[in-house]
């Protein structure tokens, strides 16, 4: 019984003994650049703590092959079989696939590879498994999904022509897709040379570029390309096809946000897994364990990760199950093959791994989670049930989800990532918005005291109310951005993609949208997208104010010419005469008195009379001589009835002439304009507006444009300059300009620039995006609610009629209609000199007759005046006789 005993304990520990301290091989072949994954597999083995079920160890033995050659690489694969090992693990470029597949198919050898290329469709590896997905299907559909039309494929291997083919093939189908230039690169700066001289060939359009190459090479391409200043930058898509955003992810490369970068991403980084794994590798130090030490987790490595963790499951499972293959194929660390040491390659007959089958099977049967989330294996090896992320980097360089691909669900876009909707796939993003400071469309905020403003806030204006309206409507965000070259964008041969200003930049992607008062043009509209406009103006004339008249003393001679005054003044001296003339002739005019020296004839109407008797009449006033005669009748009748009409005219005419102080504008319409030299105009350089005079077929405007063309110095480079010197010029240039401009500069102070005539055409501004934006329907139908619902009306008030400083102004003007003394001082003038002329002629009267007195009365002239002074004060005439006559005053 005792005997029984020991021999039974004897017969375990022998039997333990064998396995306990075993440990079984898993064969690795590294080719040159592969170190990362040798790492990683040497590491992760190592580690050994994931399954912790087993008690029996693994081991690895990593062999390293100088090169890509075949031959090489099947020595080794015979020398590592020949000792004997589990399963193989391999990372397989497509030079060596071929070598792999048929060498493990031929000795039934487990492999595991992180990614078999595309060429195992055709030539399945039987005994193997890749632990990358394949997610060819979601390189298509994320380009379906951009609606890219013209692609550039650049690649760097075999792999990638072949899966251009496969691309090709599927869209062919059932897309229209121009894959415009197809190019191996060998290295980032072969790629980045291409790139550029594709740029200096045409700088305008957008370049969607499939990159098909290591991760390692693709970051190298787009850190060049953001570095290069003689690339485009928004006009760039980058589809990165490798698993590179994997790296990105952690990186910091803040200026990665310039271009536009869509790529995939497998790593499962929320995972606790991920993070533990994470902080293990991060802290290897990479001189030991190359490759390590990064503080992200590279796709291959995580793959490598994955591969070494289904190998463990594997073994573990077998040895759950007490598979045959530990009791009978392991001998102290070797692994018997049908009673051989090892898997030999010269054996005849070939002697295949007799537990290779099993094994295999097994691998495929894993059901695990890993750094790449769930792992399992179709029955030719591939990944199902996988799911991907396609992400994009925005503008903040910061990566955004915007789709998952899974094999089962394709793509889908209603994902919800942090808890937002991503279903239109652009909302909470930033994007850059241009614009161009212009009152009041854009303009710096003036800061209350101590006040501090940042961000967009240091601008204020219509447009600035209009992007945040916007930006609420569509939920994004936005940095507001200033126009480098501060124009608003005309074709321009010396900058990139042909355009300058605004446009420009939109072509050339350095924004995602412009908010100003850009004006939507065919020529603009070719190059660039426009909503609908969302307001309404036209090309109008500015001129500075002419000065008001000051009315003259004489004004009131005003109401009728001076040609009509010299007739007037004629007809008076001839009526008078005819008036003469008539009552000499006519004898009723003539009177008898029997005075007290005998009888006289006399006539009243004396040449004195006659012209006292018009001038009574046409003073609308009356005197006592009237004509009695016929012929005098009908001079004076036919003299009242001018007088009655001319007065009427006059009286009529004056009231007007005396209280409107009359400006006088010189130009009053682009016609005026054309036909003359003297006041110059001009328009603001690259803008619609010389657009539309280049443009014109219409004469006036073609003769306008041929005016403003042989002086280049009548263009301006920004409104202000054009609207200072229409200040300064006194009334010597006219500006055209936009009439909603030309309308908000004249209410402002100095309030010494007006708009004269009609606009000249009807046009909008409009929301621009670049060409194919995917902003562009939601802006359009941002604008067109904003519109409706009254919102854009309401800044238009705000900044338009709410801040005029002129309207005091124009209401003086209006309510300015009583007469000034100015007015009618010629009145006063005309009496004052009347009666100075009076009291002259009565002086001369006074001396003269002091002077016939004298003579008659024999007295000196002096006596004679004192005399008669007395006489004119005192109201006594003394008559020769002595007597006194009173007479009355
Ligand atoms: N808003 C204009 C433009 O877009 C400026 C102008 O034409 O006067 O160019």
């Amino acid at each position: 019984m005792m005997m029984a005993t020991i021999f039974l304990y004897l017969t375990l520990v022998l039997h333990f003994s064998r396995s306990l301290g075993d440990e079984i091989p898993i064969g690795g072949i590294f080719t040159p650049g592969t170190s990362e994954m040798k790492t990683a597999f040497i590491y992760f083995l190592h580690m050994q703590d994931m399954p912790r079920q087993s008690r029996m160890k693994v081991k690895s033995i990593p062999e390293e092959v100088d090169s890509d050659d075949p031959f090489k690489v099947a020595r080794e694969l015979c020398i590592q079989m020949s000792k004997g090992i589990f399963t193989l693990m391999a990372p397989t470029k497509e030079s060596i696939y071929d070598t792999f597949a048929s060498y493990t198919n031929t000795f039934h050898m487990p492999f595991v590879s992180p990614a078999f290329p595309q060429l195992s469709a055709e030539r399945p590896c039987h005994y193997g498994v890749s632990m990358r997905p394949n997610y060819l299907r979601a390189i298509i559909d994320v380009i379906k999904h951009y609606q890219w039309k013209h692609i550039i494929y650049l690649y760097d291997s075999d792999d990638g022509l072949l899966k251009l083919q496969y691309i090709f093939r599927l869209t062919t189908e059932s897309y229209q897709l121009d894959i415009r230039v197809v190019k191996s690169i060998a290295n980032a700066s072969d790629a980045n040379d291409f790139l550029r001289s594709i740029e200096t060939e045409d700088r305008q359009s957008t370049k969607r570029v499939v990159l098909d190459c290591s991760a390692a090479m693709a970051k190298a391409i787009i850190y060049n390309h953001v570095h290069d200043i003689h690339m485009g930058r928004r006009n760039y898509h980058y589809l990165l096809t490798s698993l590179v955003m994997d790296e990105f992810f952690n990186t910091d490369q803040p200026e990665f946000g310039a271009i536009n970068i869509t790529g995939f991403r497998m790593l499962k980084s929320l995972s606790s897994e991920y993070q533990e794994i994470l902080k293990k590798w991060e802290s290897l130090d990479p001189e030991y364990w190359p490759g390590a030490g990064e503080n992200y987790i590279s796709s291959d490595v995580a793959l490598m990760y994955d591969g070494v963790k289904v190998v463990l499951d594997t073994y573990n499972r077998l040895l759950k199950q007490k598979h045959d293959l530990f009791r009978n194929n392991f001998r102290r660390g070797q692994i018997y093959n049908n009673g051989t040491k090892g898997i030999l390659c010269d054996n005849r007959p070939i002697n295949p791994w007799e537990h290779g089958e099993k094994i295999a099977a097994e691998l495929k049967k894993t059901e695990i989670l890993g750094l790449t989330g769930n792992i399992s294996f179709s029955e030719d090896g591939f990944r199902k049930n996988f799911t991907i992320d396609i992400v994009e980097m925005n503008v903040d360089s910061k990566m955004v989800k915007i789709a998952e691909f899974s094999d089962s669900r394709g793509l889908v876009f209603d994902t919800t990532v942090n808890g937002e909707n991503l279903k239109n796939g652009f909302e909470n993003k930033t994007y850059i918005v241009t614009s161009i400071l212009e009152e009041p469309y854009l303009m710096y905020s003036k800061p209350e005291p101590g006040e501090h403003l940042e961000g967009n806030d240091i601008f204020e204006g219509y447009c600035k109310d209009l992007a945040d309206l916007i930006a609420e409507k569509l939920k994004i965000n936005y940095v507001l951005k200033l126009v480098n070259d501060s124009n608003y964008g005309g074709q321009d041969p010396n900058s990139p993609a042909g355009w300058n200003g605004m446009v420009g930049e939109l072509i050339r992607w350095e924004a995602d949208m412009s908010i100003a008062p850009l004006t939507i043009t065919s020529a603009r509209e070719r190059v660039i997208d426009f909503t609908k406009p969302y307001m309404s103006l036209g090309i109008s004339i500015m001129i500075k104010k002419p000065m008001k008249k000051k009315p003259g003393v004489f004004s009131f001679l005003n109401p009728l010419s001076k040609k009509i005054w010299m007739c007037i003044i004629l007809a008076y001296l001839g009526v008078s005469f005819v008036l003469f003339l008539v009552s000499r002739f006519s004898p009723v005019e003539w009177r008898f008195e029997e005075a007290f020296l005998g009888p006289s004839v006399s006539n009243d109407f004396s040449l004195m009379n006659s012209l006292w008797f018009s001038l009574g009449a046409f003073m609308q006033q009356g005197c006592d001589v009237c004509p009695r005669s016929v012929s005098g009748r009908i001079v004076g009748s036919v003299w009242w009835f001018f007088t009655l009409i001319i007065i009427s005219s006059y009286t009529a005419n004056l009231a007007a002439f005396l209280t409107v102080e009359r400006m006088v504008t010189p130009i009053n319409s682009a016609d005026d304009l054309s036909k003359q030299t003297e006041v110059e105009y001009g328009t603001l350089r690259f803008s619609s507006t010389q657009e539309f005079f280049k443009r014109s077929k219409i004469a006036v405007y073609a003769r306008m444009w041929e005016f403003m063309n042989s002086r280049k110095h009548v263009f301006t480079s920004s409104y202000d300059e054009g609207i200072k010197r229409v200040r300064e010029s006194k009334g010597k240039y006219a500006f055209l300009l936009e009439s909603t401009t030309n309308d908000y500069i004249n209410e402002r102070q100095p309030c010494d620039t007006m708009k004269v005539g009609r606009n000249l055409d009807a046009k909008g501004f409009g929301v621009a995006t670049p060409l194919g934006s995917g902003l562009r329907d939601k802006l359009n139908l941002a604008v067109l609610s904003l519109k409706e619902n009254g919102d854009l009306a309401r800044l238009k008030n705000k900044w338009w009629y709410d801040r005029s400083e002129c309207s005091s102004d124009s209401g003086k003007d209006s309510s300015q209609n009583e007469l000034t003394l100015s007015n009618v001082a010629g009145c006063f003038y005309i009496l004052i000199g009347g009666l100075v002329w009076a009291m002259v002629v009565a002086l001369l009267d006074f001396c003269y007759k002091a002077r016939v007195e004298a003579s008659r009365a024999k007295m000196s002239m002096m006596e004679a005046m004192k005399v008669k002074a007395r006489s004119s004060i005192t109201g006594m005439h003394q008559n020769e006789r002595g007597r006194v006559r009173t007479g009355s005053i």
